[in-house]
């Protein structure tokens, strides 16, 4: 202990006195690597980096090696190393990863799968440390787990270096069938029902005599007892991410909490409850994961994860929380893609991946790796510096961008501005897509499409959640076709008020329990949209090559067809075979567009010039101006603003340099000063005019 104090006096003078303008840094620390005789090297040459903030895995199972038995010794080294290094630390708690122990000492903790298997202790490919999650319903372990967190916390918290703790690394939860969970969800259901005799007249079974004759659902089917059960899980991950905080913020009243997901609500809510929204509410700051090599390397895939956290965080400061910095080998994700696609990033990569988050609004930015793993599946995996902790061209260009960030502290006091459109989250239709699909694919594919339709055009669209659409004037709701009583009475309001709402078809079809409406549009929507259906089609296995026509232009449409009879609205766009398939409409203050297909979806399977048109008139058609127009589309440009200034960035994804021309439709901007990229800028007025290098960026600063 006084050794330590010793340490932390000489430490204390090389700490900045406050946080940096820019959180820049990596994950280092998982037990098994990198090897101890680097430490010190590693974290002064970090320090030399421009690095200020190092993640570390503080996996229970490799600290409380027996009951009450802890060995912090690495652990203490590290925030040591950090203090002296001027660097900070981020705890990143791993109770998922629960003593070897356990598994005996709580043996009705242990994870049932939904095929009725025990999880058993297992390697974990992410860190090369033994370990399993157990279940945190079950009481007797929480109190075990929750121990643990609070001597961690009672262990850091006066540490010079602490930065505070990441309480959820990746925030998804696959399900758990034990005993305790199945006692949770019955006492959920009790909350919701009431009564045996109301939730058995919901769920359509009959006769549960008492509460314990209920069990999870194994299969997911659109039936009420499903949807509960996803619903259920969501409200359970949540609270347990809650617990978390609470019991971290009763030890430790001073440093920060924050967490990251991994980018997901619009695919993975109902099966992990992945609901970035949500998981942003209980923290300070949030971020995600984001590895090009796992999704692909198009431009609108990074461009969409960070817009999608971005929104999910309602202004609260988001990190990039794990950055890919080198390659990834012979993972499934990866098999097939070209090595283009992040199998194996070079220096320009690095550059333009963290361009776009930078464009897109993170305040911070974390690589997953300092240097890769030496042992297991991941072996050579993300690191930024070499196998041996030597130097990469990748490591040199993160270092340049790290001091740049900090050199440069007034940008980040700018946000990106809110978008031109806003898609709307409304997370019962993803849920009912998966009762009854199996997947979201459906859901994921028309709000992806539409947002890479007005991408394409450089509009920014941001998502919405239903409960904030009035901060926007003009909302796209995709793949409508369950919607709760709560959401149809938002988005009638929403209109009534004058806001500018376009859906896709079947909107409401269904109701918040997979109930279809004998009228449709159902819930009243008709009335909102001004048309009710003459016909309708669920086939889309034979909608891939939909058309419909607006005007003399031909979009595409897909998944299913509804066909309108207009009421009070008027038809715009018709079906090949002369149905009437969308329908405008003025309603209160506001107006609609009802179209009865999913152009989403089809432009997300096959991107044409139609359709992207279609998307980019709906500005238009809601008397918008896009606030950033861009010569060539294949570019992307986006504007902050705020006390640090207004500032344009342009991103340049492409293998070849470009110069490029953008109309800002605000603003008489007299000079423009280059704060990154080579090149001449030059502004008059609203247009300004920039040469960018190849998968390079050009940040300028306008006035
Ligand atoms: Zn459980």
């Amino acid at each position: 202990m006084r050794k330590l104090l010793l340490l932390l006096l000489l430490a204390a003078p090389l700490l900045a006195a406050e946080d940096p303008a820019f959180w820049y840094g990596a994950v280092y620390f998982r037990k098994t690597n990198p090897p101890e005789k680097d430490w010190p090297r590693d974290h002064k040459t970090a320090a030399d980096a421009g690095m200020n903030i190092m993640r570390h895995w503080f996996i229970w199972s490799a600290i409380e090696v027996a009951p009450g038995k802890y060995d912090w010794r690495d652990y203490d080294r590290m925030l040591d190393l950090e203090a002296q290094n001027g660097i900070r630390t981020v705890i990143a708690e791993m109770i998922s990863s629960a003593p070897e122990w356990a598994y005996n000492a709580y043996p009705k903790a242990r994870i049932e799968t939904q095929d009725g298997r025990l999880a058993t202790g297992a390697i974990s490919g992410s860190s090369a440390t033994g370990g399993q999650r157990m279940c945190l319903d079950n009481d007797e372990f929480r109190a075990k787990a929750g121990e643990f967190l609070k001597v961690l916390a009672a262990r850091y918290k006066d540490h010079p270096a602490a930065y505070g703790y990441d309480v959820w690394n990746e925030c998804n939860m696959e399900a758990c069938y034990c005993p305790s969970t199945a006692q949770k969800f019955r006492a959920w259901l009790k909350k919701k029902y009431g009564t045996l005799e109301a939730l058995g007249k919901v769920w359509h079974r009959y006769s549960f005599a008492e509460w314990e004759n209920i069990s999870p659902p194994r299969n997911a089917g659109p039936y009420p007892e499903w949807i509960d059960w996803a619903e259920f899980r969501e409200d359970n991950a949540y609270e347990q991410l809650r617990w978390r905080r609470e019991i971290i913020r009763s030890v430790d009243t001073k440093n920060h909490i924050t967490a990251h997901g991994i980018a997901a609500s619009l695919h993975s809510l109902p099966g992990v409850s992945a609901n970035d929204w949500r998981a942003a509410a209980e923290v300070e700051s949030y971020g995600f994961t984001w590895v090009v090599a796992r999704h692909g390397n198009s431009p609108w895939q990074q461009f969409q994860a960070v817009d999608l956290v971005r929104s999910a965080s309602r202004g609260k400061p988001f990190w990039h929380a794990e950055h890919q910095g080198g390659p990834l080998w012979m993972q499934p994700q990866v098999i097939g893609h070209p090595i283009e696609g992040g199998r194996k990033p070079d220096a320009k990569d690095i550059r333009v991946w963290n361009m776009t988050s930078f464009a897109t609004g993170v305040s911070g930015l974390l690589y997953l790796r300092w240097r890769p793993l030496l042992d297991g599946p991941l072996f050579g995996a993300f690191g930024l510096w070499d196998l041996d902790g030597g130097p990469t061209p990748r490591s040199e260009m993160a270092a340049r961008i790290a001091k740049w960030t900090n050199a440069n502290p007034d940008v980040w006091r700018s946000k990106p501005v809110r978008g031109d459109i806003a898609i709307v989250f409304a997370p019962e239709s993803e849920r009912f897509n998966y009762a009854q699909q199996g997947n979201t694919n459906f859901y994921n594919q028309s709000a992806s499409g539409a947002y890479m339709a007005f991408f394409d055009s450089n509009i920014q669209a941001d998502y919405v959640h239903i409960d904030n659409i009035s901060e926007y004037p003009v909302v796209y709701l995709p793949y409508p076709v369950s919607l709760s009583e709560a959401t149809v009475g938002k988005l009638r309001r929403y209109v009534e008020q004058g806001g500018y709402l376009i859906s896709e078809g079947t909107p409401g079809y269904f109701d918040e329990i997979g109930h279809a409406a004998e009228k449709q549009p159902g819930a009243g929507l008709d009335v909102v949209f001004g048309a009710r259906e003459s016909d309708v089609e669920f086939t889309p296995d034979l909608l891939e090559e939909l058309k419909f026509h607006a005007g003399d232009r031909q979009v595409r449409g897909s998944i299913f067809r509804q066909m309108y009879q207009p009421t009070d609205g008027k038809a715009v766009a018709t079906y090949d075979n002369g149905a009437v398939a969308a329908v405008e409409h003025a309603f209160g203050k506001g107006r609609t567009y009802l179209v009865g297909t999913f152009p989403g979806a089809a432009y997300f399977r096959k991107s044409d010039e139609g359709t992207r048109e279609f998307f980019r008139a709906f500005l238009d058609w809601a008397k918008r101006p896009q606030q950033v127009v861009i010569s060539d589309n294949t570019l992307k440009a986006r504007l902050h603003k705020g006390p640090g200034g207004t500032y344009l960035w342009v991103v340049n994804p492409l293998r070849v340099e470009k110069s490029v021309t953008v109309t800002l439709s605000e603003g008489s901007w007299k000079t423009v000063r280059r704060l990154w990229g080579e090149g001449a800028a030059t502004v008059a007025n609203g247009t300004v005019k920039v040469r960018l290098d190849e998968r390079d960026a050009a940040l300028l600063l306008l006035q």
